[in-house]
């Protein structure tokens, strides 16, 4: 199955909807293709060097989704447009749905063991029959990554979310795709926080006005305002600059 690609600010995304992932993941489960999916958000998009580590995860990823409000606008004025913002924690939900109609499996990796039982509760409570292979806290070694990856082969997943953060997940991930044994693995950052009702996650209106960045901040402003100080101002910095150069093409 391919999409349209649109470049942005140096990553190429999939130009695709929810549902066309969704499309695309009832495939792998029949076992006609399988991957990572990488969900790009405006921190990660801004960190992304040429010849970094995420660019090459995001270039091997099966898709590459917008997981910002602000990129999907970007794309419409540079005339390469993303349909819509496509973000990991509704992946979490749709996907799990989506295993549950193929009587396939998920496995929750990451954040603190309270958290991502909570989550596994959340889930099972929310979508009735979904069959959870099996959940495990984010905190471990790289020694003991190995051990983790084959825990996870051995519990017959076909899914797989990682919530462990920005690289720390994509690393897990690309390191032992081949040990892991599932068929779709979804970074999903900080998703099992909101799932287990630690976070809150922001009202839509706030979500669709591209200010998501902003409710989490007031929530955990020690470890995010120099963040998204930082991330937001090189991306606006770097949006404008794409856009100048975008209208002198044209003209
Ligand atoms: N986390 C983890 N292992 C670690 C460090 C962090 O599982 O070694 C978890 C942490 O508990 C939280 C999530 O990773 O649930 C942090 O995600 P963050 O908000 O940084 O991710 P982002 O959404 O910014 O990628």
């Amino acid at each position: 199955m391919r999409f349209t690609r649109s470049e942005i600010l140096g990553c190429e995304f999939d130009a695709v909807t929810q549902r066309q992932v969704l499309d695309w993941s009832r495939e792998a489960l029949a076992g006609r293709c399988s991957g990572w999916l990488s969900s790009v958000n405006t921190a990660i998009l801004v960190g992304m060097k040429p010849g970094s580590f995420l660019k090459e995860f995001t270039q091997r990823s099966a898709l590459t989704l917008a997981d910002g409000q602000p990129i999907v606008w970007l794309s419409h004025l540079l005339g390469r447009p993303l349909p819509e913002r496509v973000t990991g924690i509704d992946l979490v939900e749709s996907l799990s749905r989506l295993a549950r109609d193929q009587g396939k499996s998920v496995y929750l990796l990451g954040a603190k063991d309270e958290i991502v039982s909570k989550s596994s509760e959340h889930l099972s409570a929310k979508i009735e029959g979904l069959k959870i292979a099996g959940a495990r806290n984010g905190y471990f070694s790289d020694s003991e990554a190995e051990t983790v990856a084959r825990e996870i082969r051995r519990s017959g997943a076909d899914i797989i979310f990682v919530g462990m953060g920005a690289p720390r997940q994509e690393l897990f991930l690309s390191k032992y795709w081949d040990t892991l044994g599932v068929r779709i693995a979804v970074p999903v950052g900080g998703s099992f926080d909101v799932l287990s009702g630690l976070r809150k996650r922001a009202p839509q209106w706030m979500q669709a006005s591209g200010l998501e960045w902003f409710y989490r901040m007031i929530q955990e402003p020690r470890r995010l305002v120099k963040r998204y100080a930082v991330t937001n101002t090189v991306f606006t910095v770097r949006a404008v600059t794409e856009l100048v150069a975008h209208r002198f093409r044209r003209a």
